[in-house]
């Protein structure tokens, strides 16, 4: 996986990711990711972006004002 911003090699890893949805903050932890070497730019598969709005779509309808779910636990 490459890099979109610099071109470097981008290395497996997992982050975390605040999303801010108006009434609170959703935070999903241990997503994974490819970072890059250079620049630190995360980048994510089709996949996972997918399951992270699966996730908002299902959290958002039990949502408190912050919200921290495991990408790895949560099967959505
Ligand atoms: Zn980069």
């Amino acid at each position: 996986m490459k890099c979109l911003k610099c071109g470097k090699d981008a290395y497996k890893s997992t982050t975390t990711e605040a999303i801010e949805l108006g009434f609170g903050v959703l935070v999903i932890r241990n997503i994974p990711c490819y970072k890059c070497s250079e620049c630190d730019e995360i980048l994510y598969t089709g996949d996972v972006v997918q399951k992270i709005e699966q996730i908002t779509e299902k959290v958002k309808e039990l949502m408190q004002e912050l919200t921290v779910v495991d990408y790895q636990k949560t099967a959505a």
